[in-house]
């Protein structure tokens, strides 16, 4: 019996979207958090106030953003080139940075008008998961740093409560 031709692409592609989720949260906690701050901290303070257009839609953040779908436009051209699962792989981190936009800018932050908020169930959960990660000032004491998994919200809340970093407003 041989295996159908799609069953490896399509590993690929469902592996390479998990794994996405590892390298997503674990750079957000120790680049974004750690040495990258520079670029995250727009995305945790209010936008400066007095701009227009695209540059009221920006923030400096968005320079993640540009540098992951530069490594998936690499992996494309090395996938075509060098090593056919490469493209595959390629499809599937581009997935994972279709679903991060349309989960955490559009659903989380409203960047794009979704018409719908996630009343129940796993979506909600990490709709307040990530609005928790919101809930501390600065960069420290943060807690739920993935986009596709996130721990129960009680159990954030109380991880804020006990490092004591939860801000006034939540
Ligand atoms: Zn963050
Ligand atoms: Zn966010």
């Amino acid at each position: 019996m041989s295996l159908p031709p799609f069953l490896l692409p399509l590993l690929l592609v469902v592996a390479s979207f998990l794994a996405m989720e590892a390298v997503a949260a674990l750079s957000h906690r120790y680049i974004m958090h750690g040495w990258g701050w520079g670029w995250h901290r727009s995305h945790h303070e209010p936008r400066p106030a007095g701009r227009r257009g695209a540059a009221a839609w920006f923030e400096k953040n968005d320079l993640y953003a540009a540098v992951f779908s530069l490594v998936a436009m690499a992996l494309f051209v090395a996938g075509s080139l060098l090593w056919p699962p490469l493209w595959w792989i390629a499809l599937g981190v581009t997935a994972y940075g279709v679903f991060y936009f349309l989960f955490h800018d559009a659903l989380v932050h409203r960047r794009l008008d979704l018409g719908w908020v996630p009343r129940r169930g796993y979506l909600k959960r990490l709709v307040q998961a990530h609005r928790l990660h919101h809930a501390v000032e600065g960069r420290e004491g943060c807690v739920s740093f993935g986009f596709l998994y996130a721990p129960p919200v009680e159990r954030l809340r109380a991880e804020l409560r006990a490092k004591g970093t939860l801000a006034e407003r939540s």
